[in-house]
């Protein structure tokens, strides 16, 4: 693909439960991504800016963090930064969205399209735009599903999984209505599944009889070099590239991309 022809894909990682494998997923499938020759751009939308730290970055200045974008309408080019991944971009997040959350509130008309409007110059530079969010359905959230055309939603798995899993596909429906008709489930990945225990098993079981083929066949195990890699501000593809866990995010990014080859054909 030339640089011309580009138009990314926006991917919102999201789930309103927080600890259930979204930043781990954002910045691990985006590195993935990278690795598979596609320029990527992540951007970390939660206040705890864990994908910022998680690669090893410093948390910027609200001013240069995406913050400005939402709020101050800065330019999000000018708020991209380069990552250790070849290919690889990032926004960068602060403590400081958490007051985003509320100043949206605040807002009228248009306090939902905010991001949509900043990354509509993005498009044309990435392959694909991958956005962490934060666990909850606040107007980060609704910002990050109204700008996608796609949620990917990583899923731990344990009991209630798919109590949770319907109040968020009941929001992607209300966002779908009201703001993004072409706003698409790109599939549930379930993480931390533990092999030893029967309970990961029968859920991941139970999960792909109610949602079929919009779970990915490639699940997630739980991994403790994955979880080690953000203290070393590495994605655990750098960390460790040969661990269960890193090798799980390259074979769910050929599956992505084996499905969106298959998608744009269709
Ligand atoms: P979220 O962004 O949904 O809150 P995280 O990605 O931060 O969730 O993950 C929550 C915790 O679980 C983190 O400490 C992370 O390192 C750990 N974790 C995530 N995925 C795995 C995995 N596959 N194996 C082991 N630990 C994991
Ligand atoms: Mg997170």
């Amino acid at each position: 693909m030339t640089g011309s022809q580009r138009a990314a894909r926006v991917i919102a990682v999201a789930n309103q439960k927080g600890g259930v494998g979204k930043t781990t997923t954002a910045v691990n499938l985006a590195t993935a991504l990278a690795a598979c020759e596609q320029r990527c751009l992540l951007l970390d939308l939660d206040p705890q800016s864990n994908a910022t730290t998680g690669l090893g970055l410093e948390r910027p200045k609200a001013a240069d963090s995406i913050y400005a974008g939402l709020i101050q309408g800065r330019d999000l080019a000018a708020l991209t930064v380069k990552t250790k991944v070849p290919r690889l971009e990032l926004i960068p997040a602060t403590v400081d969205l958490a007051g985003a959350e509320v100043e949206l509130g605040q807002e009228g008309e248009g306090r939902e399209a905010r991001l949509t409007q900043g990354l509509a110059s993005q498009r044309s530079v990435y392959d694909y735009i991958l956005i962490d969010c934060p666990p909850s359905l606040g107007f980060l959230t609704l910002n990050a599903l109204v700008a996608a055309d796609a949620v990917l939603v990583p899923l731990q798995a344990e009991y209630y999984a798919l109590e949770g899993l319907s109040h968020l596909l009941r929001t992607v429906e209300r966002v779908k209505r009201s703001f993004n008709a072409d706003l698409e489930i790109l599939g549930v990945v379930l993480t931390m599944i533990d092999r030893r225990t029967s309970l990961s098993e029968m859920v991941e079981a139970d999960v792909r009889a109610h949602m079929g083929n919009l779970v990915f066949e490639t699940s997630i195990p739980r991994n403790v070099r994955v979880s080690e890699a953000p203290s070393h501000g590495l994605p655990a593809l750098l960390y460790d590239l040969s661990c269960q866990g890193s090798q799980a995010y390259l074979k769910l990014a050929s599956e992505l991309l084996r499905r969106e080859s298959a998608r744009v054909a269709a």
